[in-house]
């Protein structure tokens, strides 16, 4: 049978795709293989988030088609979904179409190119997956958003938010369960505003899934503060249950009220504080990872100091710091750019300072002693990856297996990560 090779990058919702598209074609008789050398078919999955990442994919798609001009390409994703005319000579599958992957390999392998680009209809939740791990289950439980951020192209890609209904959720998670699977995250591109186009929300989906029964844990996506706002109580009372991970993403962008203005974001930086403050009252022991873009157009230095208090103010574990990057299609991209040199010497400082910050954070689990979930391999030989019931990464070394649960005690920590031994 012909031999496919699968390529993903960008967010955990792309990753699922990928699963779910591979499952397809596996069912379909077609070969997945490893490598794009042992391919006949390639597909990209793509990203169109940041510049470079599109840039990387228009230079692989180059040195494919210099080097192995006889494969077949298909280009899927947020790419072929956003400027279709970029890569119109190969067949396309949009971001909603992932669904009929193996007609559109079909088609092409007969020579037909075809493009399915329609985003009006969902592609059905309980498609048959390949997981890249096991037993974790990625479940996209919407796509699209409420948002209109001048800085973003996903949206472009995405499109308005259409939520899947909670009991189809329930029961890929069920499945997922049976299947062995250790970890359930639940992605989209802003899980605050889940259910809110089927009057439901977030908070009611995890009641839903938190009654499920099995030993599992539940990883949130991010979710946007202005979204949480709207039915926190709700949310952190589901969020006391131990089979949610306590951990949450919400991405703040920018410690300036003008800048959150231009960038379209509906919260002020006092709105993002006092929720982080309620947060961390509720949870003393919650990881929060939030993202920041450095450099957005017209940033004066005044504005990127607020950044840098309201980042020392909240003190996140984790801080996706990126430079602004004009995403052609925006609003932000007509507007005029703050000098290359200017973002790159403040991200330099702002990452500074979130090492410092990610370092006193991890500082406070020095000592500890509790149960973590094996989900990766480390780098070293005998080395493991855990996740503690906060979602910290646990490095340690020993005889051990994925999805093996183990008690570990912290002696040592990085800005990134904890070192523990097995207790
Ligand atoms: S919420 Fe904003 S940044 Fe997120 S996908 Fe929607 S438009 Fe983009």
């Amino acid at each position: 049978m012909t031999n496919v090779y699968l390529h993903t990058s960008g967010c955990a919702h792309n990753f699922a795709d990928s699963e779910q598209m591979a499952g397809l074609l596996k069912q379909a008789g077609f070969d997945l293989v490893n490598t794009l050398e042992d391919a006949f078919v390639v597909i990209f999955n793509t990203c169109t988030v940041k510049g470079p990442s599109e840039t990387t994919f228009f230079r692989r798609l180059e040195s494919v088609k210099q080097k192995y001009p006889h494969k077949i390409v298909v280009v899927a994703g947020c790419i072929a979904q956003c400027d279709p005319n970029k890569v119109n000579r190969y067949p396309l599958v949009g971001t909603n179409q992932i669904h009929k992957i193996v007609e559109v390999v079909e088609e092409a392998l007969h020579d037909n190119q075809i493009h399915l680009l329609d985003s009006d209809e969902m592609p059905p939740l309980n498609l048959p997956r390949v997981r890249r791990t096991p037993y974790i289950s990625i479940i996209p439980i919407s796509s699209g958003c409420l948002g209109a951020c001048s800085f973003c192209k996903t949206k472009i890609a995405r499109g308005n938010l259409v939520s899947y209904p909670l009991g189809n959720i329930r029961k890929e998670a069920e499945q997922a369960i049976k299947e062995g699977v250790k970890e359930i995250w639940l992605t989209s591109q802003d899980t605050g505003c889940y259910g809110f186009d089927i009057d439901t929300n977030l908070a009611r989906l995890l009641k839903e899934l938190v009654s499920l029964i099995g030993n599992f844990k539940i990883r949130v996506g991010m979710m946007n503060p202005n979204h949480v706002l709207m039915f926190k109580k709700e949310l952190f009372e589901v969020y006391k249950n131990p089979k949610i991970y306590q951990f949450m993403h919400i991405p703040v962008q920018s410690g300036s009220d003008d800048i959150l203005r231009k960038m379209g974001r509906n919260y002020t930086a006092r709105d993002f504080r006092s929720l982080v403050e309620e947060i961390k009252l509720y949870f003393p022991s919650m990881t929060l990872a939030t993202d920041v873009i450095v450099g957005f157009p017209g940033e004066t230095e005044e504005q990127y100091r607020d950044t840098q208090s309201l980042i020392r103010a909240v003190m996140p574990d984790i801080i996706n710091i990126s430079r602004f990057w004009p995403r052609p299609k925006t609003p932000a991209a007509k507007l005029k750019p703050v000098l290359g040199e200017t973002i790159k010497h403040r991200s330099r400082i702002l990452t500074d300072i979130y090492h410092n910050i990610a370092r006193m954070c991890n500082e406070r689990w020095l000592g500890w002693e509790g149960e973590v979930l094996i989900n990766e391999k480390g780098k070293e030989a005998n080395q493991w990856i855990g996740r503690n019931d906060s979602y910290k990464p646990v490095v340690v070394e020993g005889n051990l297996k994925l999805s093996q649960i183990i008690r570990v005690k912290i002696n040592r920590v990085t800005s990134f990560d904890l070192r523990g031994t097995v207790a």
